[in-house]
């Protein structure tokens, strides 16, 4: 039913009220899910228009709580008029998967509540304050289900999409791909960092960002959304990542680093002996080295690793 509704939406008036399909829906919609082959099909109401575009092209579907993509909603085509807020950047290098969205959600007209997979609901990934016009990719909802079903247990959220001037505001990189909808910062109580980012390592993530508070994992390299991108895209994304990290002495050593652009990267101390054996380790934003230490190493969120003598 849901399908023929938005076949016979002309172009203009897609941005009128929400219409979810979905469990989140009522008892009418709900028997829709079930069933949608008998009713999605246009022939069968003697309405259609095959002038107006077709539904693949105006919405954009997820998996939903029953893993069978039946959680759907309308797209809105990008306006100059939003203004700097969706001022995208012209794409990194050329590549492709750093295009321009072309479609996004308008979180306006849209249920926050909705399950977009079976332990995440929408505004987990997208939040009107935030931008009212939204975007998350469906691949890297589908990926956030299958970490959270190995992590067993909650896996919380931290940023997912961005616009451009929220992005910036928070001192996010110029080509954060939380912007282009497969980022996402997550921690969890059932997991710890590593095991987080291991989970992304094994779900073919494009790039893993270590912080102290939280895993960025994005999925760069994947092939961008139809419905959000419009398909025309090639090659795969260089990182546009610049990182810097030095080692500074004292009673109480610190690393000081550059280029972590969502907080503190996590660092990870060892200190050795005389002998070169491992005296003692930590993760922690300073470090105390024990008596005794005679050398120690940092590995700043796991990019950058730097070693001293310790007099
Ligand atoms: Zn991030």
């Amino acid at each position: 039913m849901i399908l023929w509704l938005f076949a016979c939406i002309p172009a203009e008036d897609i941005r009128t009220p929400p219409i979810i399909r979905g469990p989140q829906t009522d008892d009418d919609e709900e028997a829709d899910v079930h069933e949608p082959s008998d009713s999605a099909i246009p022939g069968d109401t003697g309405l259609e228009d095959t002038s107006v575009p077709t539904p693949s092209e105006l919405e954009i579907c997820y998996p939903g709580p029953a893993d069978d993509w039946s959680v759907c909603f309308p797209l809105v085509e990008y306006d100059s008029a939003w203004g700097a807020d969706y001022a995208y950047s012209e794409p990194y290098n050329g590549s492709a998967q750093y295009a321009k969205p072309l479609r996004f959600l308008d979180l306006s007209a849209v249920d926050p509540d909705a399950a977009l997979a079976e332990n995440f609901v929408l505004d987990e990934f997208m939040q009107e304050w935030k931008g009212r016009y939204a975007l998350m990719q469906p691949h890297a909802v589908e990926t956030m289900q299958i970490l959270r079903d190995r992590v067993g247990g909650p896996v919380t959220v931290n940023s997912g999409y961005r616009n451009v001037s929220y992005n910036a505001g928070v001192g996010g990189a110029e080509y954060s791909r939380h912007m282009y909808g497969d980022a996402i910062d997550m921690a969890s109580s059932a997991a710890s960092l590593s095991e987080i980012a291991g989970h992304c390592e094994d779900l073919d993530v494009g790039y893993v960002g270590w912080y102290e508070t939280h895993i960025h994992c994005d999925w760069r390299n994947t092939p961008l959304d139809d419905a959000l991108y419009g398909g025309a895209r090639s090659g795969t994304a260089t990182p546009p990542v610049d990182l810097g990290a030095t080692l500074v002495p004292g009673l109480v050593w610190s690393a000081p680093a550059e280029g972590w652009d969502e907080g503190e990267p996590l660092r990870e101390w060892i200190a050795y002996d005389a002998g070169g054996e491992v005296l003692t380790q930590a993760t922690s934003r300073h470090f105390l080295p024990p008596a005794g230490t005679a050398s120690l190493q940092v590995t700043v969120g796991r990019e950058i690793v730097l070693n001293a003598a310790v007099d």
